[in-house]
């Protein structure tokens, strides 16, 4: 069976971190991410797989996404990890990444 690696743009950033260069890719089916807080909706649609610099890679495979959650607000966010909002955006991060887990479809593919 051979996976397709497709609309990848030319210089692809980390769909977790935002880092480049990008080593992995995770086929995953599309999917809307729906977060509800007090004030409002956010609904973020996830189309294809993701990319993944090396570090995340290594996370991925490893199922850790609390620690991919705050490697993502240090590097997307660039805020302090210990405030209130650092951990709010953490919790959405991990709410946006556990929605890949469940979409995944099967293992990562070496990009070249
Ligand atoms: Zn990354």
């Amino acid at each position: 069976m051979s996976i397709e690696v497709t609309d990848l743009p030319s210089d692809p950033k980390c769909d977790f971190c935002s880092q480049r260069p990008v080593v992995m890719y995770y086929p995953a089916d599309d999917y809307m991410f729906v977060a509800v807080s007090e004030e409002r909706v956010i609904e973020q649609p996830s189309e294809g797989g993701w990319t993944a610099c090396r570090l995340c890679s290594v996370l991925v495979d490893a199922e850790d996404y609390p620690t991919l959650a705050w490697r993502a607000v240090e590097y997307q966010g660039g805020m302090p990890e210990d405030t209130a909002l650092g951990r709010m955006v953490r919790d959405f991060m991990l709410a946006w990444f556990e929605g890949f887990r469940d979409h995944r479809r099967g293992a990562g593919v070496k990009l070249p």
